[in-house]
């Protein structure tokens, strides 16, 4: 793992101006957000400074203004939420730099919290312009990176101030990286790797990444019906990538090089409607599968396997439902082995870390996102790691 400096990394920073980048990026409804979870994630950091005595101005960004302002996307609009969960009052500034910032720091009381605008108002944040990221330095005395879910983009916010600044890796940033690096960078073997969703084409990256890293590969979902078609397997009315089965065949040859044993599905649960509990629905094997029915999930047999499978392993990097988990019963495979996951994980013999929009709501929906070790919701920067890539963000805090 990069080696990044933390909040215990800080002298006495009483008086000391902190520029803290947070992920403020929150859903809308009605003019108020609709979920938090995202203020709750750099609470424990912004708090900590604020307990610690310095000037706190939180830097964000929020929608895509494209490099103008706009009163819709101005962070005054999160304002009132994040006061919620902080529970204290913030200044909202709605500049990120120059005489207005600087005479709001004035204002300011040790411990106090101030909001920047949006960061994206301007086109030097996207285009992690220098002189930008040099102005908004200007009023810091240290910058910390609270917002893993921004550190797949190298913009002047997240990669551009580090150059002007000392810098530190937040409470929320450093549970990620460490939650990441036990289950990818660094993990104890054997290490499972559950790959879902809907289609391959979008997890390429992912499953190349993945084969010459860990020990199982278990396919699910969409995807696993290109990887059957790539086996000769009929699967009917199924979404599966015809086109993509060479590439499939190809991940399957490299895997077997890598000794990396790719677990597919022998039974499954087919349905000629996609519909919540279809008259048409029926398990069967994967060779029995229907010209006009549809793979919709993995099926009993096949999933107490995969539960078999994750028994014997340490580690469990977790991307994508094993079915089409919104609509009963199709749910059953990925409620099934969430459950198994967090049971292992509980008795302290796996070490489970999942991500994806998607896989975040199906542990939710199987009730165990507690249970396991630590669920991601950065979205596009989980992918990225999964994917193998340095990201921008990080490594600019590595020291
Ligand atoms: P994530 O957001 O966690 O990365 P994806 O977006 O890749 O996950 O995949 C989630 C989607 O895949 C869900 O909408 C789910 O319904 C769909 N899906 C899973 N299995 C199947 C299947 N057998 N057929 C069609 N869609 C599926
Ligand atoms: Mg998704």
């Amino acid at each position: 793992m990069p080696t990044f400096k933390t909040l215990d990394d800080l002298g006495d920073i009483t008086g000391k101006v902190a520029l803290v980048r947070v992920d403020l990026n929150l859903p809308m409804k009605d003019g108020s957000a609709s979920d938090v979870t995202r203020v709750e994630a750099v609470k424990p950091t912004i708090l900590e400074l604020s307990e610690k005595g310095a000037k706190v101005l939180l830097l964000a960004h929020f929608g895509r203004p494209g490099g103008k302002r706009s009163s819709v996307l101005s962070t005054s609009m999160v304002v009132g939420d994040v006061e919620g969960v902080l529970g204290k009052e913030l200044m909202f500034i709605p500049e990120v730099s120059g005489p207005v910032v600087e005479q709001s720091i004035g204002i300011l009381r040790n411990g106090d919290i101030g909001v920047l605008d949006n960061t994206r108002f301007w086109p030097g944040e996207t285009d992690n312009d220098p002189d930008f990221a040099k102005a908004i330095a200007a009023h810091g005395d240290f910058y910390v990176n609270d917002a893993f879910s921004a550190a797949h983009r190298a913009h002047a916010t997240t990669e551009g101030i580090t150059h002007f600044l000392p810098s530190y890796a937040g409470r929320a940033m450093e549970r990620e990286l460490k939650a990441l690096d036990s289950a990818l960078g660094n993990p104890e073997a054997p290490v499972a790797a559950v790959v879902g969703g809907a289609k391959v084409s979008t997890k390429l990256d992912v499953l190349k990444n993945l084969v010459g890293r860990v020990q199982h590969l278990i396919i699910g979902g969409g995807m696993a019906n290109t990887f059957l078609a790539a086996r000769g397997v009929d699967v009917g009315k199924s979404l599966c990538e015809h086109d993509l089965t060479d590439t499939a065949s190809a991940i399957m040859d490299e895997a077997d090089h890598a000794g990396c044993t790719v677990h597919l599905p022998y039974d499954v649960v087919v349905a000629k409607e996609f519909a919540a509990n279809p008259p048409s629905v029926r398990t069967c094997n994967v060779h029995e599968v229907a010209a006009d029915e549809m793979i919709l999930d993995v099926g009993p047999q096949a999933t107490e396997a995969l539960g078999d499978v994750l028994k014997t392993c340490r580690t469990l990097v977790w991307n994508g439902p094993l079915g089409a988990f919104e609509i009963e019963p199709f749910d059953a495979a990925t409620v099934a082995l969430a459950k198994t996951a967090a049971a292992l994980t509980q008795d302290g013999s796996l070490v489970s870390v999942a991500g994806g929009g998607d896989t975040v709501a199906a542990l939710a929906h199987a009730g165990v996102t507690e249970d396991v070790t630590y669920v991601s919701t950065a979205g596009g920067a989980f992918l990225e790691w999964m994917e193998g890539k340095e990201l921008p963000g990080v490594k600019a805090l590595s020291a």
